[in-house]
C-alpha cells in the first residue's frame, strides 16, 4: 500500500469509527485541532494507564505529580523558554502563509544542523529555495511557540502568561515540595502526565504535530557520576514500554542527536523516531540535562533545589534524566502498527491488531439473533460478568454476526464472543480471535480466567 493511502485510511476509520473527530468540524474545523471520540479517548486512557502503572504505580522510586497548566511567567522566565523556546519562521511572499523554515530546508536534504536564522535565510537567497507552492521566501526568523494568555479583568503585560508548552516544568518546581515531603533518596523520579500546548507554525500531519497535546513525562534525579549508567537503563525501560503496547518495534529506530542540535547543557540525547507514514518522525526523546534546570529554578526563586548527602552531610544538586512522551503520537504510531488489510473470499478485511490491553474494547458480547430472548437472556448475564471483570467490553446485537465481526474488526476488539442455542444447553460460547479469525467453544464457566490468560492482566 503506497503510504499516503495507508494515511488516508487511517484518518478516514478513526473518523468513521469513531476515534479522531476533526476539531470543531461542524463551524468549519480549526487547523491542528482534534477531538478523541468514545474510542478514541478510551484508546488514549488505555496509553496513559499503561504508561502511569509501568512507570510511576509498579515502582518504588517514583512519585506521581499533577501540576498546574497555568504557571508563574516567572518558571519560563527562568528555564529559558521566554527567550529560547522558538522555531525558524518563514512566510511565503505571495500568499502570506507561514512554514518552518527547517522543515523546508530538511525536506530539501540541506544539512542545517546548528544553523542559525540568518544562515538559514542566507542558504534560502543563495540557492532560490521557494514554498512548498513556488513562491518566493521572506527572511527567516525566530517565532517563540509558547502560547499566551492573560488572566483576570485586565489586559496588561502584566496579566500576561502562558499555556505550559512541556509538563517537565511543573515537575522541577515541585521539587522542593516533594524533598520536603516525602524526603526521597537518590535516586527518584517525578512522573507526570498532562496537556501541553505549542504555538506550532505548522500543525501537520493529523494528530502528529498539534498546538494542543498530551505528554507524558519523567523527571529522574541522580547523581552527577551516574548519568550515563542511567541514561542507559531509561533508554531500556522505554523500549521495553514501547513493546508492552504493542508498536511495531521494526518501525521504531534510535538516533543519536547530535551536539549541534543538543541543548547546550545536554551532554547526550536520544530521539526514538519511528517510520510514520509521511515519514521517520520524532516519537519520544530522551535526555540528560545535567543539573541546568534545578540550577536556573534556584537562580530564579532564591529556593534551595537541593538534596542533602546524610553521609558527606553536603548538600547537592542532582542531575536529571528525562523521558518524555507524546500520548498523540503514540496512538497515530499504534494506529499504523495495528492496521491491517487481507483478502479472504475476494472482499477486503480491516483490522486493528492492536494489543488486548490496549484496545479500547477488549471483549464484544452478542446473541446469535436478538430476536430470541433466551439467546438475549443469556449473552445479557454472560455479558454482565465479563463487563464486571474486565471493564470495556461492549454489546452488539447490530446487524447480522458477520457486520458485526466487521466493525469489531475495524475497531480492533480481540475478541468476540456469540451466545447461540448450543450455549443454552452446553453452557459454552464461541470465541472468535480478530486476528485468525479461528473460532473455538469455551464453557462459560471457564471465560473469566480464559480471558485473563489472554490479556495477562
Ligand atoms: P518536534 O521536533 O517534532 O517538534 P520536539 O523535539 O519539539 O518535537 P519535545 O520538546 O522533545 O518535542 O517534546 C517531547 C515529546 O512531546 C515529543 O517527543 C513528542 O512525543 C511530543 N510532542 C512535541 N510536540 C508535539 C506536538 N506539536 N504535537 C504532538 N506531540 C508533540
Amino acid at each position: 500500500m503506497k503510504t499516503h493511502e495507508l494515511m488516508e485510511k487511517i484518518i478516514s476509520l478513526s473518523k468513521r469509527r469513531g476515534f479522531i473527530y476533526p476539531g470543531s468540524e461542524i463551524y468549519g474545523g480549526l487547523a491542528g485541532s482534534y477531538d478523541f471520540g468514545p474510542l478514541g479517548s478510551m484508546l488514549k486512557k488505555n496509553i496513559k494507564d499503561s504508561w502511569w502503572r509501568f512507570f510511576v504505580e509498579n515502582r518504588t522510586d517514583m512519585y506521581g505529580l499533577d501540576s498546574a497548566i497555568i504557571l508563574s511567567p516567572s518558571v519560563w522566565q527562568a528555564s529559558g523558554h521566554a527567550a529560547g523556546f522558538v522555531d525558524p519562521l518563514v512566510e511565503d511572499l505571495k500568499t502570506n502563509k507561514r512554514y518552518r523554515a527547517d522543515h523546508i530546508l530538511e525536506d530539501l536534504n540541506f544539512d542545517i544542523k546548528g544553523k542559525t536564522v540568518e544562515e538559514m535565510s542566507q542558504i534560502i537567497k543563495d540557492h532560490g529555495v521557494k514554498s512548498p507552492e513556488g513562491n518566493p521566501l521572506g527572511e527567516v526568523r525566530t517565532f517563540n511557540m509558547m502560547l499566551e494568555t492573560q488572566l483576570g479583568a485586565v489586559q496588561d503585560a502584566k496579566s500576561k502568561t502562558f499555556l505550559r508548552p512541556e509538563t517537565a516544568q511543573g515537575i522541577f518546581v515541585n521539587f522542593k515540595n516533594i524533598v520536603d515531603t516525602f524526603s526521597p533518596k537518590v535516586p527518584f523520579g517525578v512522573g507526570q502526565i498532562g496537556k501541553a500546548f505549542r504555538n506550532e507554525i505548522a500543525p501537520k500531519d493529523f494528530i502528529f504535530r498539534g498546538r494542543e497535546f498530551e505528554q507524558m513525562e519523567i523527571e529522574y534525579f541522580i547523581r552527577e557520576e551516574d548519568w550515563e549508567k542511567e541514561f542507559m537503563y531509561w533508554k531500556d525501560e522505554m523500549l521495553e514500554w514501547m513493546g508492552t503496547i504493542g508498536l511495531d518495534m521494526n518501525h521504531v529506530h534510535e538516533l543519536e542527536v547530535s551536539a549541534e542540535d543538543r541543548a547546550h547543557y545536554s551532554k547526550r540525547t536520544i530521539d526514538f523516531e519511528f517510520d510514520y507514514p509521511f515519514g521517520r518522525k520524532e516519537l519520544y526523546g530522551l535526555a540528560y540535562r545535567g543539573s541546568y534546570d534545578l540550577s536556573k529554578h534556584m537562580e530564579g526563586s532564591g529556593e534551595k533545589l537541593q538534596i542533602l548527602d546524610q553521609e558527606k552531610n553536603e548538600w547537592f544538586t542532582p542531575h536529571v534524566i528525562e523521558p518524555s512522551f507524546g500520548v498523540e503520537r503514540t496512538l497515530l504510531a499504534l494506529l499504523v502498527s495495528a492496521y491491517r488489510e487481507e483478502e479472504i473470499d475476494g472482499e477486503v478485511r480491516t483490522y486493528l491488531a492492536l494489543h488486548p490491553n490496549i484496545a479500547p474494547i477488549k471483549i464484544a458480547v452478542s446473541p446469535l439473533l436478538r430476536n430470541k430472548p433466551e439467546l438475549v437472556e443469556k449473552a445479557k448475564e454472560v455479558f454482565g460478568v465479563l463487563k464486571r471483570e474486565f471493564g470495556n467490553v461492549s454489546w452488539d446485537d447490530n446487524g447480522n454476526i458477520g457486520k458485526r465481526y466487521r466493525r469489531q474488526d475495524e475497531i480492533g476488539t480481540p475478541f468476540c464472543l456469540v451466545i447461540d442455542f448450543d450455549s443454552l444447553e452446553k453452557g459454552d460460547v464461541t470465541v472468535r480471535d480478530r486476528n485468525t479469525t479461528h473460532q473455538e467453544r469455551v464453557s462459560i464457566d471457564s471465560l473469566i480466567p480464559y480471558f485473563k490468560e489472554k490479556f495477562s492482566l
